[in-house]
């Protein structure tokens, strides 16, 4: 039992922030730009979570066992970061599959990161501006590529440098089908608050650390085993109390103190 779940959540952290593909091209993409950060944290009164997806990729998008929709996870961890850097921002957080935009089959079995951002560029999202800021969150059939590599197991990345977010469908719905619906629905939103976490900064991924926690043999990742901007964790017993903490702790926030000291903290 212990094994299985250790097996489905492995994957749960497994992020493909490493984009050498992208890296490759330009020194600017190795952390998130200072331009975007000013955006999601300094300047803009608006933050808008932009929802597409591919016809068989589609969000899940019911009420978990609290009677809330699984989407508010996600805007609870935005809310803290907004609350904690003292500001006046509307959010707003899709939870309905009609507050989300279908956009055509794109019958691909592997993206890179190119190939992303390149179908992000013409699926009509709102443009950015220092008043508003963007997260650009697209759902697809396929799995992630980096150095000619499919990662089969990799949830989501942050196109690392942008504000795009890319979930693979296949991939949490095979958690669904290795464990229960539950399981990969939590991990759904628990990926795109890690991949947020990226674009927001962290690990020191644009964001200066105020202690050091980061992981740096994992590139942009938390050392805190109970961090959801921690890779993975290291056995099935720290999987466990991962979940019991955060279920038991009566808070939404999957952020440990280290990464919201960061946001916090931020100039
Ligand atoms: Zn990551
Ligand atoms: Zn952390």
């Amino acid at each position: 039992m212990r094994i299985l779940l250790f097996v489905s959540l492995f994957i749960l952290f497994s992020c493909g922030s490493d984009n050498s593909d992208l890296e490759q091209h330009s020194q600017l993409y190795r952390v998130q730009s200072t331009a975007n950060l000013d955006m999601l944290l300094k300047t803009s009164s608006e933050l808008v979570v932009e929802v597409v997806y591919e016809p068989g990729a589609e969000p899940y998008t019911d009420k978990n066992f609290r009677n809330r929709h699984y989407w508010t996870f996600l805007e609870s961890n935005l809310q803290a970061i907004i609350d904690l850097r003292g500001r006046e921002v509307t959010l707003t957080v899709p939870k309905e599959l009609a507050d989300m935009r279908m956009i055509a089959i794109q019958d691909k079995t592997s993206w890179t990161a190119q190939e992303i951002e390149s179908l992000v560029s013409s699926s009509n999202f709102t443009t950015a501006t220092s008043a508003k800021g963007v997260f650009k969150v697209i759902f697809l059939k396929g799995h992630f590529k980096s150095d000619g590599v499919v990662k089969d197991k990799v949830l989501g990345i942050n196109v690392t440098g942008t504000t795009t977010i890319a979930i693979f469908k296949d991939v949490v719905e095979e958690m669904g089908r290795e464990r229960d619906d539950n399981i990969a629905k939590f991990a759904e939103q628990s990926t795109l608050v890690h991949e947020i976490g990226h674009a927001i900064g962290l690990v020191n991924n644009g964001v200066k650390q105020v202690a050091n926690h980061q992981d740096t043999a994992h590139g942009a990742h938390c050392m805190n085993t109970d961090c959801v901007m921690n890779w993975q964790n290291e056995g099935a017993t720290e999987m466990i109390s991962f979940i019991e903490n955060y279920f038991s702790s009566g808070s939404e926030i999957m952020f440990g103190e280290n990464c919201l000291d960061d946001i916090k903290a931020h100039k």
